[in-house]
């Protein structure tokens, strides 16, 4: 009888391991955001190869591990100080970021390809390879010069973060220490909107303000993403969404991808060495602001090296689910998605990298989501709001 009873409870849990693998097999799987390119830049990084985490967490090894269909790789650069050299630096480190990632698409053309469109990633998808597509977080390298909107779409990149964690010529960001500059999107972002609404390009709600959101929502007319941004509900922090901003991002169709990073998922202990240092860090660099790439890499390695003496406890994929809940509670299951961040901070105790993706999709089985559901958040909602902005787009023109 007991080993009828042990042999009853193995072929459940056997059951229920093949069904989320299979699931997440059959989902198209999309991750919206992850800061690659910033690796993509230097020569050592090969994206053929397996590396391993905490330092690198995207690779064509680990992407086919965890049947990743497409990922966003996002241009990121960091808010500096709004100088003539500065402008010309950050948009020169976009081509280049642009250019290495294309360099390494193409050599790895058997496994990966560059989407430019909702239905470019389906049919990559069906090809058997990972599709990567391009983003570009913080809107500083567009300067105050329109044309370069069109100069990126044309190179591929199909959604703007509008600013990082500092104001910039376009809005206001949710994390600068002075307060804001325009007290919402600035004039000239108005008419980065306008533009981005006619090409086709994604508005990425994640960073800015919530005065700068709400005008996102108002003056946009197509629905808009966040492409890496958690609940405030659960972990109050500035920059992931409040009740009423995901409310009305659901009105306005778009999309709420859950940011697998630590500090968004899980209240950070103020009281704890890592915080008070990360703090004086933060400080210290002048919010993440650096002079020079120099300085960038000295801040970084402090950084690890921080999280290395002092170590934190990572958030769970349970703790994540909760905020994919929350979502799904308020607004309904068509409205969130992932968002990792890997290679910008993102990793979870249980998912450090693009291979360990299924273990959310077994969290989702367990708590009760079906194949459609799943299916949804995996990236089907994402798929829908990209091709509604696609729709608006070809109606302007
Ligand atoms: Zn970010």
């Amino acid at each position: 009888m007991k080993r009828t009873a042990l042999l009853l409870i193995v072929l459940i849990v056997v059951a229920g391991c093949n069904n989320f693998e299979k699931i997440h097999s059959e989902a198209l799987v999309i991750d919206t955001h992850t800061d690659t390119p910033m690796l993509m830049v230097n020569e050592w990084f090969d994206l053929s190869k397996r590396h391993s985490p905490p330092d690198f967490r995207v690779d064509i090894p680990r992407l086919k591990e965890g049947e990743v269909d497409a990922i966003f790789f996002a241009l990121f650069t960091g808010q500096k100080e709004r100088t003539t050299e500065n402008y010309l630096a950050v948009y020169n480190l976009a081509h280049q970021m642009l250019d290495s990632t294309l360099t390494g698409i193409s050599r790895n053309s058997d496994k990966v390809a560059l989407a430019t469109s909702s239905s470019g990633i389906e049919e990559i998808s069906k090809k058997g390879k990972t599709a990567i597509c391009l983003g570009m977080e913080n809107g500083f390298p567009i300067a105050k010069d329109l044309s370069r909107i069109d100069e990126f779409y044309d190179l591929g990149v199909r959604y703007i973060t509008l600013c990082h964690s500092s104001n910039n010529d376009i809005c206001d960001s949710s994390t600068d220490p002075t307060g804001p500059e325009h007290n919402g999107v600035s004039e000239f972002g108005k008419e980065v909107i306008t533009r981005m609404n006619q090409l086709g390009m994604i508005i990425d709600v994640s960073h800015i303000s919530d005065d700068s959101f709400f005008d996102v929502i108002k003056y946009s007319k197509a629905p808009v993403i966040a492409s890496h941004s958690s609940v405030r509900s659960i972990c109050n922090h500035p920059r992931n969404l409040s009740d009423e901003m995901i409310k009305q991002l659901a009105q306005n169709g778009g999309v709420i991808q859950i940011c697998i990073l630590g500090m968004y998922i899980r209240e950070a202990d103020t009281t704890s060495t890592n915080y008070i240092k990360r703090e004086e860090l933060r400080k210290k660099y002048n919010n993440w602001q650096y002079a020079n790439d120099d300085e960038r890499k000295a801040a970084w390695a402090e950084y690890d090296s921080i999280n290395r003496v002092f170590p934190v406890e990572l958030p769970t994929v349970a703790e994540a689910v909760d905020h994919i809940d929350y979502v799904v509670n308020l607004v309904g299951i068509d409205h969130v998605g992932i968002g990792s961040d890997f290679d910008g901070g993102g990793g979870l105790a249980d998912c450090r990298d693009v291979s360990e993706f299924p273990n959310i999709t077994r969290e989702l089985v367990n708590r009760g989501y079906s194949l459609k559901d799943i299916e949804k958040i995996w990236g089907g909602n994402f798929l829908r709001v990209f091709k509604e902005v696609e729709a608006v787009a070809a109606k302007n023109n």
